[in-house]
């Protein structure tokens, strides 16, 4: 299947490490020119040079948080100046910490809110006026799971990115008769630096070996493995590619079958 993606451009969020990583990497070896976005200059710039080298695209690295006032838009600005247009945004950063409703501050969920929910829809408006001129654009946010099926511990999360599915669907709703397509992935369980991290959190809490909690965690889902962040990468493709061309306001689970709900 030929995706129509060569020469579009991409702005990727949380791209140095994990899902956004094999998502600009993706969409390079499609043929798109990749601004990458991410916190830490010196590996974002070794990721995007590699990936430029790698699949013979352009590639620009925009170190920033995207938390900070204004940023979002920035990366956009510094993408439109570089290559002269954003054609597919991919709204994705990193997660917030896990806490209990008892423990919970304002503090926390303002910065979850700002992480988790505004950075993603500033992006997508950032974009929004010159894909409307060239009628076509695709907006895909990368959430999580427990945007339908709330977590333990991930108040935060379960909390912004429930907030985001309404977002999205309503962009979805205002941009489906201008070429804008907008869509949701959810991912489950998969094999990145975020979710070492949460393991050894918890083993740390729970005392108990982190591999263990790693081997209970591939055990919970249905294909009794995790994802590898390159199943992700191939949703998220399909999604920006011109073959998508009939799909918006989905929400799309990848997640090995973990969501047990019917919708
Ligand atoms: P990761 O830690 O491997 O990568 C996160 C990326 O986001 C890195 O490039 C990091 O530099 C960047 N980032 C983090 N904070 C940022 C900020 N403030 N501004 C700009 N960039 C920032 O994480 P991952 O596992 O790829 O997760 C990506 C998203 O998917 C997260 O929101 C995570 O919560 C969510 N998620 C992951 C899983 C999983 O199993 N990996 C499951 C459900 C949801």
């Amino acid at each position: 299947m030929d995706f129509g993606l060569r020469g579009k451009v991409a702005v990727v969020g949380g791209a140095s490490s994990g899902l956004g990583r094999a998502i600009a990497e993706e969409l390079a070896a499609e043929g798109c020119d990749v601004a990458l976005v991410a916190r830490g200059a010196d590996r974002l710039q070794s990721v995007a040079t590699e990936t430029a080298q790698r699949h013979g695209v352009r590639t620009l690295a925009v170190a920033c948080d995207l938390a900070a006032e204004g940023a979002p838009a920035e990366c956009v600005r510094r993408a439109e100046e570089t290559f002269g247009r954003v054609d597919i945004v991919v709204a994705n950063a990193g997660g917030p910490p896990a806490t209990r409703v008892e423990r919970a501050t304002t503090t926390q969920f303002e910065q979850a809110l700002r992480l988790n929910l505004l950075a993603s829809i500033e992006l997508a408006q950032a974009a929004l006026p010159g894909m409307r001129a060239r009628r076509w654009g695709r907006v895909i946010f990368l959430t999580s799971f427990a945007a339908k099926q709330p977590q333990p511990d991930l108040l935060l999360s379960n909390t912004a990115r429930a907030g985001l599915l309404g977002f999205a669907k309503t962009m979805a709703n205002e941009m489906a008769s201008e070429g804008v397509l907008v869509n949701t992935v959810l991912p489950g369980h998969f094999d990145t630096a975020r979710a070492a991290e949460l393991a050894r959190m918890r083993a740390a809490r729970d005392g108990r070996p982190v591999e263990e909690l790693l081997a209970a965690r591939a055990a919970h889902v249905p294909m009794k493995r995790v994802g590898d962040p390159r199943e992700m990468a191939a949703v998220v493709a399909f999604l920006a590619s011109e073959r998508a061309s009939f799909v918006t306001g989905t929400v799309i689970q990848v997640d090995g079958g973990q969501t047990a709900g019917l919708l």
